[in-house]
């Protein structure tokens, strides 16, 4: 009579383990599976943890930096960029039902200036038709403005880097700034 090779009590023909064995391994192979993933999602939250600290560090640096510069008297602007549709008129269709600067008469409620506008163009392209089945690019016009990305300026006072509850600045920074220089 065959024998179950970890526990010794008799088994059918052909098998090496006992039922209990096979449900025992099953389960050991189960939790080890689990104990496997618990420690790599610890492994994850703890780099996460660290790359957020490291970033909160580097942030408060720039932005002690920037409280030098302005201590010192030096000008510090920050800037953002907005895009607005038009109403233009294209090939008849109504790109946008009217100019709405709603959102920009609160950014100047909040020291947010309009120093620049950069249109959004689109080009055309015209074709020919021929009879019924002929077709051929007969040319385009460019330049047809869509929408506005308005530039926006906004003087940095030493009392916004103080307080800068919102997050604002550090947001800024951290968005703006640190991918730009990459540091
Ligand atoms: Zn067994």
């Amino acid at each position: 009579m065959p024998r179950c090779t970890k526990c010794g009590t008799s088994v059918g023909l052909f098998a090496k383990l006992c039922d209990k064995c096979k449900r025992e391994i099953e389960m050991d192979r189960v939790r080890e599976i689990n104990e496997q993933q618990a420690r790599k999602a610890a492994a994850i939250a703890q780099a996460e943890q660290r790359r957020l600290e490291q970033l909160r560090k580097r942030v408060a640096e720039k932005k002690s930096e920037i409280r030098k510069l302005l201590e010192s008297g030096q000008s510090v602007f920050l800037y953002d960029s907005l895009y607005l549709p038009v109403d233009s008129l294209l090939l008849e269709n109504n790109l946008s039902e009217v100019f709405d600067i709603s959102s920009v008469r609160l950014l100047g409620l909040s020291g947010w200036e309009v120093v620049s506008a950069v249109p959004r163009t689109m080009g055309v392209g015209l074709k020919n038709h021929t009879g019924a089945t002929l077709e051929a690019w007969g040319g385009g016009i460019g330049g047809n403005i869509i929408g506005v990305h308005l530039i926006l300026k906004k003087q940095l006072a030493i009392a916004g880097s103080d307080d800068d509850s919102d997050h604002t600045l550090d947001t800024y920074i951290e968005n703006h700034i640190l991918r730009t220089s990459n540091m």
